[in-house]
């Protein structure tokens, strides 16, 4: 086969300027991941695409890509994402490659903010980005703020929560755990761990 085959891979000084962030449901990676984008616009997000269907305020392309099923299939046969998985044994989320590859040529800090499987895959592909994993302050706050954001009925609340009972396992793997116990301090933590100056 020809290199046209072979996905773009960064390198080790590249790698080195991705951030992955993850944590279990509801900890609030989606609400930080918000702040640094408002804060701190020189971090890049990626924008995942998901088979999973857009909630009231989501705006395709911005928080992700909805696709449907047959072009998440292309994609994945096409090698397209650096990463994917299937979250709480529903939908299909993954990260498109070129678009990090892209960023981190140009030498600008990217950030993923993505499950626990798809940051073991971005482990596993590229051992040099950093690995931050958002931890509640305790099991029952994380409850609470599931329960209050009222986007799930009760079925998908307990599919998530026996989800986040075994992410909050993984910690150790992580290179960094910053606690959300205040949004913006959780941010400060994370910029600072991705090597830029607070403000
Ligand atoms: P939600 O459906 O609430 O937006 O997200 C559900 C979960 O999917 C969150 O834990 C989020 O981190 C994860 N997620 C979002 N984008 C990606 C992605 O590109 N890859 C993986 N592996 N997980 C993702």
């Amino acid at each position: 086969m020809t290199s046209a085959a072979t996905p773009p891979r960064p390198d080790a000084t590249e790698g080195a300027r991705l951030t992955v962030l993850a944590g279990p449901t509801a900890v609030g990676k989606g609400t930080v991941s918000a702040d640094v984008r408002a804060r701190y616009p020189e971090v890049w997000l990626s924008v995942s695409a998901t088979t999973r269907p857009p909630r009231p305020g989501e705006v395709d392309g911005v928080h992700y890509l909805f696709v449907d099923d047959a072009t998440f299939d292309r994609m994945v046969a096409e090698g397209e994402f650096l990463e994917w998985a299937v979250v709480h044994g529903r939908n299909r989320y993954g990260t498109p490659r070129a678009a990090v590859v892209e960023r981190l040529r140009a030498g600008e800090p990217a950030l993923l903010e993505i499950d626990l499987a798809g940051a073991r895959q971005v482990r596993a592909a590229m051992p040099e980005a950093r690995f931050v994993f958002l931890a509640p302050p305790s099991w029952d706050e994380l409850v609470r703020r599931l329960v209050g954001r009222g986007t799930e009925d009760e079925e998908e609340r307990e599919r998530r929560l026996a989800t986040a009972r075994v992410e909050l396992a993984a910690e150790p793997e992580f290179d960094h755990t910053i606690v959300n116990d205040d949004v913006r301090r959780a941010t400060d933590e994370l910029v600072t761990v991705m090597g830029l100056a607070r403000r």
